[in-house]
């Protein structure tokens, strides 16, 4: 009895390993991943992190959990390859260990610009590490230029400028958090940020990165604009970590293919989290989703599909974004939106916007209003629409409830 291996010891990994004591797996299980930290929360590392130079990480489960649980945790320690009809992983340093399931929960990293290839004070946000050194580099920097207007260039570009950094965002969309999010939040979130300072440049794109002695010193805009820096952060996106699927001749595919159970093209592998594609069963599209909402139910089903009373994967995605003073809470996927209702004060910086695919609620984006998206997650899993005109009368709990 070779036991499960799992790949990764981000917020997937580590579920992983965790459902599969609770639901009884009594078999070797051992948890590798090429960090050396004890395995920790990654969303507060643009967030709280980054605000205090004494902030610890926040660890997923304490050292002992592991111990007692009966979990082999090798940290430190990258997996190399994979050998699929003799089922054995094989680690850089030489090492080799056979199973009998493995979980591939590799994640993803960040995508990289090649034009700042080299520059020391270039970086991007992924790991407690990255972020150490960010926080570092941050203390002793004046001026700011974030690339990039995600959900993770906007947290760092608030957090930076409310430590009294000068932050330019610079984002080649016309309009911030183009991926995510529809163009009434993101116009809120732009409108706030700016009015906190942080200087937001849309629909542009860098022209000339100017660097001495392999630093960034400045940057010239394609408006011709010359914005001085003494960092920079590339926040661009994400891709998955496919290469081991890939070389193990796994069907891949901007992810690592998954069925409704988690199980890869080769059944007694499964994969899980940020490095994963699969086909959403609300939209209907194939999409890879990076959130820890994803990243955990993804890991509780892959196990009961290895315990033999899998399901399928059908949770509603959820996720979550702290910009300066607005809590994002998304619930859903607005693709396919074709009405958005607006409920709640803008001005007030407390609302969510309600998103239809016909008479259907499909999801709902809310600033600063909890009860919204606790109350969306319900009715997005039980399928309930509430009409406009009950959206407009207030009091949705109680429509809920006496539907
Ligand atoms: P990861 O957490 O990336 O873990 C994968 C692990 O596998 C890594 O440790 C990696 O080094 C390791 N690994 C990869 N290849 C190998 C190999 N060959 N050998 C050994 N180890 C390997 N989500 C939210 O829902 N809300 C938020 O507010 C939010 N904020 C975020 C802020 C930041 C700064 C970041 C980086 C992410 C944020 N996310 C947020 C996204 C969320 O953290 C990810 O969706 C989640 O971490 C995915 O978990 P995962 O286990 O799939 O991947």
């Amino acid at each position: 009895n070779n036991g499960v291996v799992i790949i990764g010891t981000g917020h997937a990994g580590v579920q992983a390993a965790a459902s599969l004591r609770e639901e009884g797996f009594d078999g070797p299980v051992t948890l590798v991943g090429d960090e050396s930290d004890l395995p920790y929360h990654k969303p507060p590392l643009s967030k709280a992190f980054l605000k205090d130079a004494n902030a610890k990480p926040q660890v997923l489960r304490a050292e002992a959990f592991y111990t007692g649980a009966g979990i082999d945790l090798r940290l430190g320690s990258r997996v190399a390859g994979i050998d699929r009809s003799a089922r054995r992983v094989q680690f850089e340093n030489g090492e080799a260990l056979l199973f009998d399931r493995l979980i591939l929960a590799t994640g993803s990293r960040p995508r990289l610009l090649p034009a700042t290839a080299g520059l020391a004070n270039v970086l991007a946000l992924r790991t407690v590490s990255d972020a150490r050194l960010i926080r570092e580099r941050a203390g002793k920097a004046e001026n700011v230029v974030v690339l990039g207007g995600g959900f993770i260039g906007l947290e760092i570009a608030a957090t930076l400028s409310a430590g009294g950094r000068t932050v330019t965002v610079i984002e080649a969309q016309d309009r911030l958090l183009g991926r995510a999010v529809a163009p009434l939040l993101a116009g809120h979130v732009a409108e706030r940020l700016a009015t906190t300072g942080v200087k937001l440049l849309t629909g542009t794109t860098v022209e000339r990165f100017e660097s001495e002695a392999g630093r960034i010193v400045g940057v010239t805009t394609s408006a011709g604009e010359r914005i001085a820096a003494d960092m920079a952060l590339v926040g661009i996106g994400a891709v998955p970590n496919v290469e081991l699927a890939e070389a193990a001749g796994l069907a891949v595919g901007n992810g690592i293919r998954v069925d409704p159970q988690m199980r890869s093209s080769v059944p007694e592998i499964l994969a899980i989290g940020d490095a994963v594609n699969f086909r959403q069963w609300h939209c209907g599209a194939d999409v890879r989703l990076e959130s820890v909402q994803n990243a955990t139910d993804q890991a509780r089903l892959a196990v009961r599909t290895i315990m033999g009373h899998g399901g399928v994967y059908d949770s509603v995605p959820w996720f979550w974004s702290d910009i300066g003073d607005m809590k994002l809470q998304m619930v859903g996927l607005i693709a396919g939106s074709d009405r958005a209702v607006l409920s709640g004060e803008p001005g007030e910086n407390r609302f969510s916007v309600f998103h239809y695919r016909g008479l259907d609620l499909i999801a709902i984006e809310s600033v600063n209003r909890p009860a919204d998206h606790m109350l969306g997650r319900k009715m997005i899993a039980a399928g309930y629409s509430p009409t406009p005109e009950e959206l407009a009368a207030g009091d949705l709990k109680a429509t809920f409830a006496r539907w």
